[in-house]
């Protein structure tokens, strides 16, 4: 088993509702444990144009399946909740992403984990650092350096 934190956002269709659901739906999961998750939090918008806030969490599972297939399975999850791509960091009802995968370096064309933008996002970090305050990175960076280094964005704890 591998532990490894997803980070969840939504700004579309009820948010919080959006994210309770996916929590269910990661909870059954196959060969999937959830183990925890952070408070809910609301934030001002990265992408562009005028958008809805979002409302984030990260969520600390213990799986068995390879990253690929936690990504497929997180992405049939997003699908499931009405999920369209069509404008990059455009509106979502659902996004899950792989922050962490055990301590493992993955880059691949499909996946890129540690999650490659999220020092530069306190709506990841803030709540990440709820749930191991201690982490250290693959890289040895650890996540209270990379919380002091981050930029400041409107956040606020639900
Ligand atoms: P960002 O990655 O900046 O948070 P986003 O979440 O809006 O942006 P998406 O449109 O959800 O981006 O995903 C685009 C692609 O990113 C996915 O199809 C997936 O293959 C790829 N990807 C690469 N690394 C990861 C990761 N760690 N977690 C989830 N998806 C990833
Ligand atoms: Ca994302
Ligand atoms: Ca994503």
């Amino acid at each position: 088993m591998t532990r490894c934190f997803i980070g969840l956002g939504s700004n579309l269709e009820n948010p919080a509702g959006q994210l309770r659901s996916a929590l269910d739906d990661i909870h059954a999961l196959p060969r999937t444990t959830l183990e925890n998750c952070s408070s809910f939090y609301t934030s001002a918008p990265i992408g562009p144009g005028e958008q809805p806030d979002y409302v984030n969490a990260v969520a600390q599972l213990e799986t068995a399946l390879a990253p690929n297939e936690l990504l497929d399975a997180l992405q049939a999850i997003e699908q499931r909740h009405g999920r369209e791509r069509s404008v990059r960091w455009g509106a979502r009802t659902l996004d899950l992403d792989i922050l962490l995968f055990g301590s493992e370096i993955i880059d691949t064309t499909r996946l890129t984990v540690p999650h490659p933008r999220m020092a530069e996002r306190n709506f990841v970090l803030e709540p990440l650092a709820e749930l191991t305050p201690e982490l250290q990175l693959p890289d040895g960076r650890d996540l209270a350096t990379l919380l002091r280094q981050c930029p400041p964005n409107r956040l606020h704890k639900l």
